[in-house]
C-alpha cells in the first residue's frame, strides 16, 4: 500500500489549490478525484455559465450596437457554436489543472475514494480497488443541487448542472429559486430570447444583498429582460408531461417548456464512510471545521463547499491554503473571513464586508458614500451606466466596513473593496488614493468622498 503525507479527496477548487499547496511544501501528495479535474467550478459551475453569460452579453451587444453607431444587419444567435466554446473553455481549463498538478509532483488516482479508517482510503475504479494512506488526509468532496423530494423526475425538470447541458433552449423557462445561481441563468436565458419567469419563495431575489442593490437587478430583470418575477409564494403542484412542465404559484398557474430547479446545493458524502475515520455529519449534512478547518478528527481536514461556511469557489481555494499550510506545519494563518460575493446577472453585482442591513443588526453608527455609474466619464463613454458603488463605513472612526457594486464590472471592481476594508483604510483615506481618469474604478473614489457630502462630480447633498 502506497503511503503519502497528504492525500487530498476531490479536485475542484478546494482540493487542487491544496494538493498543489502541499506539494509545493515538499510533502508526498495525492489527490483522488471520481469525476472531473477542477470540480463543479470549472465543468458544471463558475466557468461553464460565465462562458455562456460572455456570449449572451455579446449577442446583447451586438443587438444594441445600433447605439454606439455600430450597423449589424440580421443578428443571429447560435447556441450550438455557444455550447461548443464552453466546452472548449471548460476543457482547455480542465487540462491546465491536470498539467499543474503533473508538474507539482502530484499523484493522480482516478477514482471514487472512501475512509478505511482516519489514516487509509480504497479508491474503487474501472480497474478495482487500490489502498493509498496518509497522516494527514484533506477532504473537499464538494456540493451538488439540492432537488427536493416533492418535484418530480421528468426531462423537462433539470437542475444547474443538466440545464447548462441543453443542446437547445426552451423557448419559455421557469426558474425556481431566486439565489445567485438562479439569477445569473436567468439572466442569461433572457438575454438569448428565452421568456423566463423567477419563482422565490422568500420575500425577494438576492435577499442577501441590501435593498437599493436588490432593486437595481431586479428592475433590469423585469424592464429589460422581460423575466416575470414572482415572489412571496410557494411553487406547488409540480407537474411535467410531454407537453410542459408546470405548477401552481398561489392562484395563477404557471406554465413553461422547462422547469430549472435552483433552490440550493447539499454536501457530497456519499460513499466517504466517514464513520469508518471517526467522523459524522452536521444536521444539516455537511463537516463542522474550526478555523484552520481542521475537522473534529485530528489530521482530517474538511475544505470547501463541504464545510458549509461560505460555497463559493473562492472560499475553497482560500480555505485550501489555510488547510494545506496547517496539515504540512507551515506558519498557520486562521481562515480569512473577508470573502466577497459577486453575481454575474445584468447587471453585475458584487458585495464584500458587512452590508447595511447586518451593519445596523450589530449596532455600528454608519455613514454610507454611494456614486452613481451614470456620472462617470468612462460609464457614459462605454454607454453602461446603469447602477451605483456604496461604501458603508463606521460613523465614529472613518473606517471602511464593507462595500456594494451594482452595474458595468462590478465583479472586478470589488476587489478594490476588497484591499481597502482588509487593510482597514478610512473612507479618507481611500479618497484620497489617486485614481486614473477615465476609468471605472474611479467611482470608489467619488463614493468616499461622497461619505463625506463631497464629491465633486455630484451636487451637494441638502440636509
Ligand atoms: P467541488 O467543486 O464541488 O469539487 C468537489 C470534487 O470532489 C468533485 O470534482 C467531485 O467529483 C469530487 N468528489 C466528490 N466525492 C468524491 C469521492 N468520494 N472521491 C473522489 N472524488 C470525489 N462560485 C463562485 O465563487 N463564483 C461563481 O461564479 C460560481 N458560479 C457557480 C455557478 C453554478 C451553476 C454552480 C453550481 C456553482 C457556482 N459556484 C460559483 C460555486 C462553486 O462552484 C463552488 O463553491 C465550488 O466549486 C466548491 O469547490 P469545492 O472544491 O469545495 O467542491
Amino acid at each position: 500500500m502506497e503511503t503519502f503525507d497528504v492525500i487530498v479527496i476531490g479536485a475542484g477548487p478546494g482540493g487542487y489549490p491544496a494538493a498543489i499547496r502541499a506539494a509545493q511544501l515538499g510533502k508526498k501528495t495525492a489527490i483522488v478525484e471520481r469525476e472531473y479535474i477542477g470540480g463543479t467550478c470549472l465543468n458544471v459551475g463558475c466557468i461553464p455559465t460565465k462562458t455562456l453569460i460572455a456570449s449572451a452579453e455579446c449577442f446583447q451587444q451586438v443587438k444594441n450596437a445600433k447605439e454606439m453607431g455600430v450597423t449589424v444587419e440580421k443578428v443571429k444567435r447560435d447556441y450550438k457554436v455557444m455550447m461548443q466554446r464552453k466546452k472548449d473553455v471548460v476543457a482547455t481549463l480542465s487540462g491546465g489543472v491536470s498539467q499543474l498538478l503533473k508538474a507539482n509532483g502530484v499523484t493522480l488516482y482516478n477514482g471514487s475514494a472512501s475512509f478505511e479508517s482516519s489514516k487509509q482510503l480504497a479508491i474503487e475504479s474501472d480497474e478495482g480497488t487500490q489502498r493509498i494512506k496518509a497522516d494527514k488526509i484533506i477532504i473537499a468532496t464538494g456540493s451538488t443541487s439540492t432537488m427536493p423530494g416533492f418535484i418530480p423526475k421528468h426531462k423537462r425538470i433539470v437542475d444547474s448542472r443538466a440545464f447548462l447541458d441543453l443542446k437547445t433552449l426552451p423557448k419559455k423557462l421557469i426558474v425556481l429559486g431566486g439565489g445567485y445561481i438562479g439569477c445569473e441563468l436567468a439572466c442569461m436565458a433572457a438575454m438569448l430570447g428565452v421568456k423566463v419567469t423567477i419563482v422565490e419563495l422568500l420575500d425577494d431575489v438576492l435577499l442577501l444583498l441590501d435593498k437599493d442593490v436588490r432593486r437595481v437587478v431586479a428592475n433590469h430583470m423585469t424592464e429589460k429582460l422581460g423575466i416575470e418575477i414572482m415572489t412571496g409564494t410557494a411553487m406547488e403542484k409540480i407537474k411535467a408531461d410531454a407537453k410542459s412542465a408546470r405548477g401552481k404559484v398561489g392562484k395563477t398557474t404557471v406554465s413553461a417548456d422547462m422547469l430549472l430547479v435552483s433552490v440550493g446545493r447539499s454536501p457530497v458524502t456519499d460513499g466517504l464512510n466517514l464513520e469508518r475515520a471517526g467522523l459524522a455529519t452536521n444536521k444539516r449534512g455537511f463537516i463542522d471545521v474550526d478555523e484552520f478547518n481542521r475537522t473534529s478528527v485530528a489530521g482530517i481536514y474538511a475544505i470547501g463547499d463541504i464545510n458549509g461556511i461560505m460555497m463559493l469557489a473562492h472560499a475553497a481555494t482560500s480555505q485550501a491554503m489555510i488547510a494545506a499550510d496547517h496539515a504540512c506545519g507551515a506558519k498557520p494563518i486562521a481562515n480569512e473571513t473577508l470573502i466577497p460575493g459577486v453575481i454575474f446577472t445584468a447587471p453585475e453585482v458584487a458585495l464584500v464586508g458587512l452590508t447595511e442591513a447586518e451593519a445596523a443588526e450589530k449596532g455600528i453608527n454608519i455613514a454610507t458614500g454611494k456614486y452613481f455609474f451614470r456620472g462617470l466619464g468612462k460609464a457614459l463613454a462605454a454607454n453602461d451606466t446603469e447602477g451605483f458603488v456604496k461604501w458603508i463605513a463606521d460613523a465614529d472612526t472613518d473606517q471602511l466596513l464593507g462595500a456594494q457594486a451594482v452595474g458595468p464590472h462590478a465583479t472586478d471592481l470589488i476587489s478594490e473593496a476588497c484591499l481597502a476594508i482588509r487593510a482597514e483604510l478610512t473612507a479618507e483615506e481611500l479618497g484620497n488614493t489617486v485614481h486614473a481618469h477615465p476609468t471605472f474604478a474611479e467611482i470608489w473614489m467619488e463614493a468616499a468622498h461622497a461619505l463625506h457630502g463631497r464629491a465633486i462630480h455630484a451636487p451637494p447633498v441638502r440636509r
